[in-house]
């Protein structure tokens, strides 16, 4: 094991099931917590958040470019999908 990232990294996808649903369980019991500091946190970083998701990405399997809100959106269009090797 060469550092405590890729045993983070190998943990997490040997754990991928368990950790889901841990999480599942962690956000059932605090989703009210979970949806008022989310929304502070956005709040107290509009700009931050929003510089953040007006830099450019580009997707290599389509070739195109679009900003980083549209990023997460993007990898479930069909185009992306057909497109992905
Ligand atoms: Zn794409």
């Amino acid at each position: 094991m060469n550092s405590r990232k890729e045993y983070l990294k190998l943990y997490r996808d040997t754990n991928r099931n368990e950790l889901n649903e841990k999480f599942r369980v962690y956000y059932q019991e605090n989703k009210e917590n979970i949806i008022k500091k989310v929304a502070e946190y956005k709040k107290n970083n509009k700009d931050k958040i929003k510089e953040y998701n007006n830099q450019n990405y580009h997707c290599d399997i389509c070739k195109c470019d679009m900003n980083y809100s549209f990023k997460s959106r993007h990898f479930k269009t069909q185009k992306h999908i057909n497109n992905m090797p």
